[in-house]
């Protein structure tokens, strides 16, 4: 098994400006793909300790992967830094060159000549193309009496980081050969903590592994098995993963790649929707966009207005808007007054001393459902959990 070790470079890293989510990606990029992580470091933006990181990484792991540090500026450092540990001399390199100048030439601006150290290769140093950035990667191979070690650069941009990732730097990575499959189950509704209990011993496990994550649409849990053959680990996977199914089917709204508004489509079979908002500034509407029945929308926090889409001045005047009678008036008022077949209204507060309340409820005709929901965070955030719980009332 390859050994391995992440290098985050920078030093708004080290000040706590930004978390270091590049590092928890590729560590779980490399744990699929059986290549034990062994340490992950953050330095700052300085030759001197980068340098001396990277020799000190070389001697204890076979794959050495940096992040950041490949802009043009002076405190972009991770290229003068490999170079300096492996005692080579940076060089432009021609083609690199032509291509950076291309970029600029096509927006129509002129390459800075800071940007010209973008085009740096070491003799040992192959690029690796960056699709949408300026700053090309490093996949150096370099030879040591203990065999060859691996060095690979990538842009800090996670955009950047990810995309080189997948396309460049795996085809060239050494892996092991193993098959991985997984599985992520998606929930609505239910704690992280509290799933942990429900899902109990088989969290333990390490063949398949169970990993929960809190996404803004529920906590999402993934299952992985990986085995010499797909047809093994589809074996190691499939007990679990039914066990898992089973334990969470309450919750479940889908797997893999669905979305809580695909799995809110496929609920309204057909059946038109119509969507009120009242404080969450359209939230609900960016969610459900795209999505076929989604037929029309009102996003509004005018009363007089809200009277007009059925919402009563009594309900007002006692209730207030944010409350369980006024989202379950403008879910009717959806259907009336926005000729829809089912309504769908939220109403959220994000100021004040009932900020983090929002009620959310739907009306089908046949059926109606609210929900409360308080929620302790910015505006955006609240805005964001009122929209999905009234998405989670709606897929069911
Ligand atoms: P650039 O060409 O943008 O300067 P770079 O390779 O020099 O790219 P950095 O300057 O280190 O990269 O980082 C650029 C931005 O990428 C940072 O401001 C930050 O937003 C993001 N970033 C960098 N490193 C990380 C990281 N480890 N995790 C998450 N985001 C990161
Ligand atoms: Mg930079």
């Amino acid at each position: 098994m390859p050994i391995a070790e992440i290098i985050s470079v920078g030093t708004e890293l080290l000040f706590g400006e930004i978390v270091d989510t590049n590092a928890s990606f590729l560590a779980q990029e490399l744990a699929e793909r059986g290549v034990t992580l062994h340490r992950k470091t953050v330095l700052g933006d300085n030759l001197e300790r980068l340098q001396a990181g990277i020799l000190t990484a070389l001697g204890r792991a076979d794959i050495v992967i940096l992040g950041g540090g490949l802009g043009p500026t002076p405190d972009d450092l991770t290229r003068e830094a490999i170079a300096a540990a492996l005692d080579e001399t940076p060089q432009e390199d021609p083609a690199l060159l032509a291509w950076l100048e291309g970029l600029y030439t096509a927006r129509g601006r002129e390459m800075p000549q800071i940007n010209r150290k973008q085009t740096w290769l070491i003799p040992s140093a192959e690029a690796l193309p960056n699709p949408v950035g300026t700053a090309p990667g490093w996949f150096v191979r370099y030879r040591t009496p203990q065999g060859e070690k691996l060095i690979v650069a990538l842009p800090g941009p996670p955009r950047e980081m990810k995309k080189m990732w997948r396309e460049q730097v795996l085809p060239r990575l050494p892996l092991p050969n193993l098959a991985l499959l997984h599985t992520t189950v998606h929930t609505q509704g239910i704690g992280e903590s509290n799933l942990a209990e429900l899902l109990g011993d088989v969290l333990q496990g390490a063949n398949p592994s169970i990993g929960t994550y809190a996404r803004k649409t529920g906590v999402d849990v993934r299952v992985a098995a990986s085995a010499p053959t797909e047809s093994e680990a589809g074996t190691l996977l499939a007990p679990v993963l039914q066990d898992v199914r089973e334990k969470l089917r309450r919750w479940t709204w889908g797997e893999d790649t669905d979305t809580l508004a695909g799995a809110v489509e496929r609920a309204l079979a057909g059946r038109t929707l119509g969507v009120i908002e009242a404080g969450s500034a359209g939230q609900l509407c960016t969610l459900l966009a795209g999505q076929p029945s989604f037929h029309d929308a009102a996003v509004t926090e005018n009363h007089a207005r809200l009277i007009t889409l059925g919402l009563t001045p009594v309900t007002l005047r006692d209730a207030g808007l944010v409350s369980e009678q006024a989202a379950q008036e403008l879910a009717a008022g959806a259907r009336a007054h926005l000729d829809a077949a089912v309504g769908l209204a939220v109403v959220v507060s994000t100021v004040g001393d009932n900020a983090g309340q929002a009620y959310a409820a739907i009306d089908t005709g046949e059926q109606q459902k609210s929900v409360s929901l308080n929620w302790h965070g910015e505006p955006d955030q609240i805005r964001e959990r009122a929209a999905v719980a009234a998405l989670a009332l709606a897929y069911r």
